[in-house]
């Protein structure tokens, strides 16, 4: 008991620096700067007491992962209300983010908008938006994380399966895109379909170029 005592008084000082002014000694929060008297005399509780409420503290540990705790409100299925434990977190913040930009095809610009930053800021002060490029490699990793799984998921079925190709060139830009589905019946029998791929094709669209495509979509997806 009385060594881990000590080993707590002593753990106190590696976030508070000793400071001499004058005849005085003081304890420096190295947070806050804040100074605390009579070191020696009354002991490191109230230093320790300082630590759990230092603000600066908080902040300055944290600005990596910030965290904050608070409670939700939540109605059950029976219609009581239930207060639970709601916590920040920044990277589920984010994935719902682009979640909800790939959901409703929103710009990626979004995240430049003054008029959603400050929505946002209002809704929660501590999430950090990042930039277009972050989002958009948060959505291609999602893409590929999906992908996987569907093409895990095709793997396990056991029903055919109906390919349908699709092409089309834009106007304006004179660019052709190429959309590979697949339809067939889940293990519920529901009919089911899954864009396995949608791609820019350079024109000509010949019967070689789409033969190819087609192939390489059938390959990727271990339906060859
Ligand atoms: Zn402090």
């Amino acid at each position: 008991m009385a060594g881990s005592k000590r080993k707590l008084k002593l753990a106190v000082w590696n976030e508070f620096k000793k400071v001499k002014i004058g005849s005085n000694e003081y304890a420096k929060c190295i947070y806050c700067s804040k100074k605390f008297s009579g070191v020696s005399r009354n002991g490191t509780n109230h230093l320790r007491l300082h630590l759990k409420s230092c603000v600066l503290k908080k902040v300055k540990l944290n600005g990596q992962s910030m965290v904050q705790t608070s409670m939700r409100f939540n109605r059950t299925d029976a219609g009581t209300i239930l207060v639970e434990n709601y916590t920040f977190v920044q990277d589920i913040a984010r994935q719902e983010l682009s979640a909800m930009i790939v959901l409703h095809e929103y710009p990626l610009s979004m995240v430049d908008h003054v008029g959603f930053r400050r929505y946002v800021g209002a809704l929660q002060p501590l999430f950090k938006m990042g930039t277009r490029n972050t989002i958009r490699s948060d959505i291609m990793a999602q893409y590929e994380l999906e992908k996987k799984k569907a093409i895990e998921y095709m793997a396990g079925i056991q029903s055919r399966v109906a390919i349908t190709t699709d092409l089309w060139a834009s106007n304006n830009q004179n660019r052709g895109y190429m959309a590979t589905t697949t339809h067939f019946i889940d293990e519920s029998w529901n009919l089911r379909n899954i864009i396995m791929r949608f791609i820019y094709v350079p024109a000509p669209h010949t019967a070689e170029v789409i033969g190819e495509e087609l192939y390489d979509s059938l390959v990727e997806w271990n339906l060859d």
